[in-house]
């Protein structure tokens, strides 16, 4: 495995790849990986010949008042999970490589942006799809893998890769869950034990809802309302939402289409978010990828 911490760097490594005429698949993470991360950066490895993977904590998807400097790191741990999962190139930029002095072009999402999570992090998905258009750009990969756990997100950048006619198949790869449901998420390591079990009220809000439209039910308030009832264990919800999982669309009336029943809340200090999707189809998640490259 090649690190490279400077963009020239990667870019010299990149060139040898590509000379290699081999298809270079991306995987872009803020780090403290964990099986979520390792579950992408085997997807790729099943659709591409290298894979690269960044760990890079990007200051402009924080808040002002939100966790940007304590965010969990352990860069050792996380080259030797990228060794062990041979990934072939791992780039850690740091902040002045990606934010150069006078850094002042940001990529804005729209509307998207400003429903569920960008409510209540106003700001957040322009800093997201500004460091993925940036991370595109310098790594110039023919795949890039992301996670439905960020259901939003993974919209979002799809969308933008649409837009700015980004050469580039997004792929979008089931969330991974600790054995009792909870999402797997780096900032699981702010959870106490006792937070942790409180946690856990959130992935079973969303199982239940999710039984609830296998067994037939096809209204959207139901179904929300059988996830809200189970969701008391929080400090603070957020939001629970049934969108189009595709558009972020809010769904009234009857679910017809792709569909994520999302949820943000608290636990403590703890932001924590988490989704499933209803649909018809055996592998819905699969759905959310952008096939072919776009127009
Ligand atoms: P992060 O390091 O949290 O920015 O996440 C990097 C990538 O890993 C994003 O595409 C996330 O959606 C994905 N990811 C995070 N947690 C999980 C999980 N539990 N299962 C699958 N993908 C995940």
């Amino acid at each position: 495995m090649r690190i490279a911490r400077s963009i020239p760097e990667l870019r010299i490594l990149l060139k040898t790849l590509k000379e290699r005429s081999g298809r270079i698949g991306f995987v872009p993470t803020m780090g403290y990986l964990h099986e979520g991360h390792e579950s992408l950066i085997r997807h790729c490895k099943t659709r591409c010949d290298s894979v690269v993977v960044s760990v890079f904590v990007n200051p402009t998807q924080f808040g002002a008042e939100e966790d940007f400097s304590r965010y969990p790191q352990d860069m050792e741990r996380d080259q030797a999970l990228c060794l062990n999962q041979e990934v072939t190139a791992l780039f850690i930029p740091d902040l002045k490589e990606i934010y150069p002095t006078g850094f002042s072009t940001f990529i804005d999402p729209g509307p998207m942006g400003e429903v569920l999570c960008g409510k209540f992090r106003p700001g957040h998905f322009r800093g997201v799809t500004t460091v993925v258009g940036k991370l595109m750009n310098i790594v110039q990969p023919d795949l890039a893998f992301f996670g439905q756990k960020d259901l939003q997100q993974a919209a979002i950048i799809r969308r933008m890769v649409r837009d700015m006619n980004l050469p580039v198949e997004l792929v979008v790869t089931p969330t991974i869950r600790e054995a009792d449901g909870l999402a797997i998420s780096s900032r699981n390591a702010y959870l106490s034990a006792e937070d942790r079990q409180r946690a856990l009220c959130i992935s079973r809000a969303l199982f239940a809802a999710e039984d609830a439209y296998r067994s037939g039910v096809r209204s959207a308030c139901k179904l929300i309302d059988t996830a809200r009832r189970l969701l008391t264990d929080l400090d603070e919800l957020q939001y629970c939402e049934l969108v189009d999982a595709l558009t972020m669309d809010p769904i009234g009336g009857n679910v017809e289409r792709l569909a994520g029943l999302c949820v943000a809340g608290m636990v403590r200090a703890t932001r924590l978010i988490d989704n499933v999707l209803l649909s018809e189809a055996s592998d819905p998640t699969n759905l959310l990828s952008l096939v072919g490259l776009p127009e």
